[in-house]
């Protein structure tokens, strides 16, 4: 599923946080090849620098900064970072989450809540928080937040995820009615299943879900990293100049049945 260069972010400095795997990885991708300068962004340095050398490689500008999206100094370090490497943010794709569950909301542990919860929605939070700070001094900028189908409509077993992606729609909502006179549009997506680690993990353990879930779906088949991560890059670069405060569902379809 390449996609030819279009030079969409051409120009452009952009933030990818949760760029160690999956959608993260693949914005990263489809990021540089669209022509900005990329700062990726995640705990695990091995997976970074591998994904950095691979587009430095291919004749792109790539760094990476190590750093966890709870803790706002990390998170500051990394704005900084892209603003003293690349002169600028002018995008940040705030990408980094993580849901584990299947478990009953009743029976399910107090610090899963919090862990997931603390990603997340602080995690967001933190992101944008530094990001507007920078964006506000150099013009303005588009940022794009990671929800979920599930901060859309709920599913079973998952009651942290779910409520934690709804509020990253309403954080998105909440920034963008905020920030937009000043420049700022802040959008979100909402993936619907999505070739990942943590999906490979729970169609692993629950054998027959996958099939399940295409069934649901108007578009039966499980999405490809980089189909989201080109939702992304659409809604980060000036082209969607009047979008803001939009939450993109990218799902096949899932939430219209
Ligand atoms: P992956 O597990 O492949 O990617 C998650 C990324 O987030 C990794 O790069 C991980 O890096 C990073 N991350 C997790 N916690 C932190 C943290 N505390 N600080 C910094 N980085 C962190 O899964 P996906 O690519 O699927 O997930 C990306 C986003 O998409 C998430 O927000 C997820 O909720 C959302 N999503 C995914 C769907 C799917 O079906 N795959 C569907 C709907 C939404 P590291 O471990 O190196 O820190």
């Amino acid at each position: 599923m390449t996609q030819q260069q279009t030079g969409l972010l051409s120009g452009k400095v952009a933030l990818i946080t949760g760029a160690s795997s999956g959608i993260g990885a693949a914005a990263a991708r489809v990021f540089a090849r669209e022509g900005a300068s990329v700062v990726l962004f995640a705990r695990r340095e091995k997976e970074l620098a591998s994904i950095v050398d691979e587009l430095k490689g291919d004749g792109h500008k790539a760094a990476y900064v190590v750093g966890d999206v709870v803790q706002p100094d990390d998170v500051a370090r990394a704005v900084r970072f892209a603003v003293e490497q690349f002169g600028a943010l002018h995008a940040a794709f705030n990408n980094a989450g993580y849901g584990v569950g299947r478990t009953p909301l009743h029976l399910m542990d107090d610090s899963v809540y919090d862990q997931i919860m603390d990603t997340n929605v602080r995690g967001v939070w933190n992101c944008l928080r530094q990001e507007i700070t920078v964006m506000l001094e150099h013009g303005g900028g588009s940022i794009v937040n990671t929800s979920s189908v599930g901060g859309l409509v709920a599913t079973p077993v998952a009651a942290p995820y779910v409520t934690s992606k709804h509020a990253v729609i309403g954080l998105t909502k909440a920034a963008a009615a905020e920030y937009g006179s000043q420049g700022i549009r802040v959008n979100a997506v909402a993936p619907g299943t999505t070739r990942s680690e943590m999906v490979a993990q729970w169609f692993d353990q629950n054998p027959g879900v996958e099939e399940m879930l295409h069934q649901l779906t108007p578009q039966p088949r499980t999405a490809e990293p980089e189909e989201i991560a080109e939702a992304a890059a659409w809604l980060c670069s000036d082209r969607a100049s009047f979008v803001t405060g939009a939450v993109l569902p990218v799902d096949g379809g899932f939430t219209i049945l």
